[in-house]
């Protein structure tokens, strides 16, 4: 395959703290995130784009707890297929939009995608994954009974569901995004981590109810494809050790062995940072050649290898 590159979209390609979420703000994100993207289209990588739906998902959980008692709430599955409809369509549309400009004739799809995570993936007994809108405690005792959600306290703020986080296994459109990329097409995909679901016995799926970390995702994406490399965007140049202490030290290049080593000993968030770098190092040791974490601006100079944090085996 000629050269190939999975860039994983962070929440900043979408949306920025302190804004509301409204589409033109998100759309200007997406404009900027496809001006930065087409200098690595230009330089000949073919590219499989995915990203995060954390505000999106939130929002469209919201606005189904405001119409229950008019409209019937749609399940997290179903919630996160919407949402990855929303964003993959603006996505889609501005890279449409800067190549019809730069006069590069390629074309941009987004494919609607399925995960399949292991029923009994041990997340599923354990629920860690905070999503949707808060709630008082009488409200969160009632779903607990009524709904069987788990709930949690979270300071100062309210009670909020928590779902499972499963691993993910396998791609399930996989060879359809193959075929599109060796055909050219810029591909979108595995938004929010994927639509996470389960395999019966008679081998059919079912959507659960679960959120798959989606930089994990987009890891075994590029290894289901066959990418040589995983570049992560967030909104830090480089990660460091001892992140915000006054003996910080940002990382050029390190191995997978040195990553581990820094997981041990915490030096990334644990919600945040430490899930890239896992998302990285598995990457690497199944096949990719080599992940890049760094800021969306930086991309193509972290690609020419002269800022960005590489990670190899
Ligand atoms: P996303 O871009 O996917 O939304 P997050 O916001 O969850 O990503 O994670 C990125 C954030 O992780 C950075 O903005 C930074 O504040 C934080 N972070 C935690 N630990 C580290 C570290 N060791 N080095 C760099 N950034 C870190
Ligand atoms: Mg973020």
């Amino acid at each position: 395959m000629t050269k190939s590159i999975l860039i994983a979209l962070g929440g900043n390609a979408l949306l920025q703290a302190g804004e509301k979420g409204t589409d033109k703000e998100q759309l200007s994100h997406v404009r900027e995130t496809a001006a930065c993207c087409l200098k690595i289209i230009q330089d000949g990588y073919r590219l499989i784009l995915t990203h995060g739906n954390g505000p999106q998902v939130g929002a469209i959980l919201l606005k189904n707890e405001i119409a229950k008692n008019t409209l019937p709430p749609m399940p997290l599955d179903i919630c996160g297929a919407e949402s990855q409809g929303l964003i993959g369509y603006m996505i889609q549309r501005e890279f449409y939009n800067v190549l019809e400009i730069s006069k590069i004739s390629k074309p941009v799809a987004c494919i609607l995608t399925q995960v399949l995570v292991n029923s009994h993936d041990p997340a599923f007994a354990n629920p860690t994954k905070p999503i949707g809108p808060f709630y008082k405690e009488e409200e969160s005792k009632d779903l607990e009974k009524k709904q069987g959600w788990t709930m949690v306290y979270q300071h100062g703020k309210g009670f909020r569901r928590v779902v499972p986080s499963p691993i993910p296994i396998t791609i399930v459109e996989k060879e359809v995004i193959k075929d599109l990329i060796e055909n050219d097409v810029i591909v979108i995909a595995c938004g929010g981590g994927g639509i996470p679901v389960i395999r019966e016995s008679n081998g059919t799926l079912t959507g659960v109810e679960a959120v798959i970390d989606k930089d994990r995702t987009a890891a075994v994406l590029g290894n289901n494809l066959g990418v040589d490399i995983l570049m992560i965007l967030t909104d830090v140049d480089k990660i460091a050790i001892n992140f915000g202490k006054k003996d910080q030290k940002f990382l050029d290049k390190i191995t997978v062995a040195e990553a581990k080593k820094y997981i041990a000993e915490g030096h990334f968030g644990k919600g945040s940072m430490e899930p890239k770098v896992q998302a990285a190092c598995h990457f690497v040791e199944n096949g990719g050649k080599k992940a890049i974490i760094t800021s969306l601006n930086k991309s193509k100079m972290a690609l020419d290898g002269l800022t960005g944090t590489i990670i190899t085996l």
